[in-house]
């Protein structure tokens, strides 16, 4: 699939990779550079870095890089297409026709549309017959008519009701298989409703696509939930619920709960900013959803102990993002729905407004763990507490807590900075050695998964990235090259693909730059030309410079012919049959 580089280098130009980035990481400009907190991988310093120059992005802690097509794509997670035309929409670009539509957005869009039709059908059903066990069910939580309007909320009936409708609708049973909404049986082969008996929640991404299902039993009956699986247009991990409408409430605050049923509630009460991860645990992904969008998180987790730990993990995640943390614990083990089904939304305000900060949080749940009225019990609390007090940047925060908890346990408050600045200073060292390597393993990483043999050919490889790196930032040395190096010279494989394309490309008068290669690479391979690139902004070139490049890739490729005789001599031979059977026909 190729769009034209007219098109491609308008789109690039609309969409300044610094200003399309901004809306995801916070930069700050560095130099020529921008440089960030990484979206892809978990990290405190940050090592992302944006180069307007080369409209490019590359992260030294995970090796993820490429042009602002390939950064759409992994942090929207969408296909090559889709993401051009997601920047076109960003940009007021109309796509180019024909090329428009490939076999995966269409089916992408099909899917969504049936989504739709679905929700639709499982909603009216609420006021049928076949229904009526659903409705009552809502009513019975206490939802009113307009909660169950609003969320589009609605029951799957038994048997392959989904799947008769969507049939006389015109759809074909692998469209709705691969929306998630039916299965084929493994005994008769036939296919049937995955959503049976079950009220439906469905799920609406921020552009007002339906784009999953919830399901969750009425009775006792198990498994209790049931959630769509990853589909082309939607991805666990990175979904919240009901983000849809918390993103149009315009408060400064998100509310996080565990589950929709929650969520829901809470909307009801008038708390409309409230979400939930979406039938799996809090990831890296949610807590950078939410940064997005929020500037403080105040949990509501279940007072329960799978609630304890998942928020213990929520905070350690959503802390990572900057975002401000507050904890509002649940008396008498209530989750939140039951709360403002006995309390009211009134006692829920009171219950926020007295939330707690992530850090006193944690010492308060730290205090509940510890006997301190022994000595014992009074250290161990002391030295689990100071490390809380360490993760803090701010002195000031430590000051304070410090202070409390010289006065509460009498110890002097020095004593306990001290404390508080030795892990500080194991923890900074410790997190700045494992980035590192982790920085070194994940490069490493990419480069064996895209070019495998330059692990072989240490020399030959260097020289080959430097080379294609410089071809890519000026393309003007492509001419000279072409004449001194045939492709076959280049000794790894990915390396000499890499090459062709280049100087195909060139000879047809086309764009060599990164985004132009992005439609031909997937992502490991756009990171690893990606650090190509970026290496080569740092070299002196010049012409002589560039040719010796090319020379020092040709004396690797006569050793590594002379290393390996055999091969090429059956090559010769092949070569020679290969003629002489052409002769004959
Ligand atoms: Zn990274």
């Amino acid at each position: 699939m190729s769009l034209p580089d007219a098109f491609l280098q308008d789109l690039i130009s609309r969409n300044r990779i610094e200003d399309v980035v901004s809306a995801y990481v916070r930069t700050k400009q560095r130099g020529r550079t921008a440089v960030g907190l990484c979206p892809f991988h978990g990290e405190k310093t940050p090592s992302f870095t944006i180069y307007p120059e080369t409209t490019s992005f590359y992260c030294f802690g995970c090796g993820a890089g490429g042009d602002v097509i390939t950064f759409i794509k992994k942090i929207e997670n969408l296909s090559y297409i889709d993401a051009v035309r997601f920047l076109a929409d960003r940009a007021g670009m109309k796509m180019p026709e024909d090329k428009a539509d490939d076999a995966t957005s269409r089916l992408r869009v099909k899917i969504l549309e049936i989504n739709r039709s679905a929700a639709r059908f499982y909603h009216n059903i609420l006021y049928t017959s076949e229904g009526r066990v659903g409705l009552e069910y809502y009513y019975s939580r206490g939802y009113t008519d307009r909660t169950i309007k609003h969320f589009g909320l609605g029951y799957a009936p038994d048997g392959f009701a989904l799947l008769n409708e969507m049939r006389k609708m015109g759809y074909k049973d692998e469209e709705l298989a691969a929306a998630f909404l039916i299965k084929k049986s493994s005994r008769s082969g036939g296919y049937y409703d995955i959503f049976r008996r079950r009220i439906i929640i469905p799920i609406i991404d921020i552009r007002g696509n339906v784009i999953a299902f919830g399901g969750r039993v009425l009775d006792g009956s198990k498994p209790k939930y049931i959630n769509s699986s990853d589909t082309l247009v939607f991805k666990k991990t990175n979904g919240l619920f009901a983000l849809n409408f918390a993103k149009s409430s315009k408060k400064e605050s998100l509310i996080l709960c565990e589950g929709y049923m929650d969520v829901i509630a809470l909307h009801q009460a008038g708390f409309d900013n409230a979400v939930a991860a979406l039938g799996t645990s809090f990831t890296e992904e949610h807590a950078r959803l939410i940064s997005r969008y929020a500037r403080e998180v105040i949990q509501v987790f279940d007072a329960d102990a799978a609630g304890k730990k998942g928020a213990q993990r929520a905070i350690s995640l959503l802390r990572k993002t900057g975002v401000q943390i507050r904890v509002v614990t649940l008396p008498d083990n209530k989750d939140p729905e039951e709360f403002i089904r006995i309390y009211g939304p009134e006692r829920f305000k009171l219950l926020i407004e007295r939330s707690v900060n992530d850090v006193e949080y944690q010492l308060i749940e730290l205090g509940l763990k510890h006997s301190l009225n022994t000595t014992d019990g009074r250290i161990s609390y002391l030295r689990e507490a100071t490390k809380i007090l360490s993760q803090l940047s701010s002195p000031i925060e430590r000051d304070v807590y410090a202070s409390k908890l010289s006065d509460e346990l009498s110890v002097s408050k020095q004593a306990i900075l001290d404390q508080v600045m030795r892990y500080k200073k194991t923890d900074t060292k410790q997190r700045k050695k494992r980035e590192l390597s982790h920085a070194v393993r994940n490069s490493e990483e990419v480069v064996r998964k895209v070019n495998p043999e330059a692990g072989e050919h240490l020399r030959a490889a260097r020289a080959e990235e430097e080379l294609l790196g410089l071809l890519i930032l000026h393309p003007d040395y492509i001419d000279i090259i072409c004449e001194n190096l045939e492709p076959d010279s280049i000794v790894t494989r990915f390396n000499r693909g890499l090459y062709q394309c280049i100087v195909e490309r060139h000879r047809q008068g086309k764009m060599t730059e990164l985004s132009f290669l992005a439609a031909d690479y997937h992502d490991d391979e756009m990171s690893y030309v990606s650090r190509m690139v970026q290496n080569a902004r740092e070299t002196v070139h010049t012409p002589e410079h560039v040719l010796e490049l090319a020379s020092v890739i040709k004396s690797e490729h006569r050793l590594k012919v002379l290393r390996n005789p055999e091969q090429i001599e059956d090559d010769k031979i092949k070569e020679v049959l290969d003629v002489l059977r052409a002769k004959k026909t």
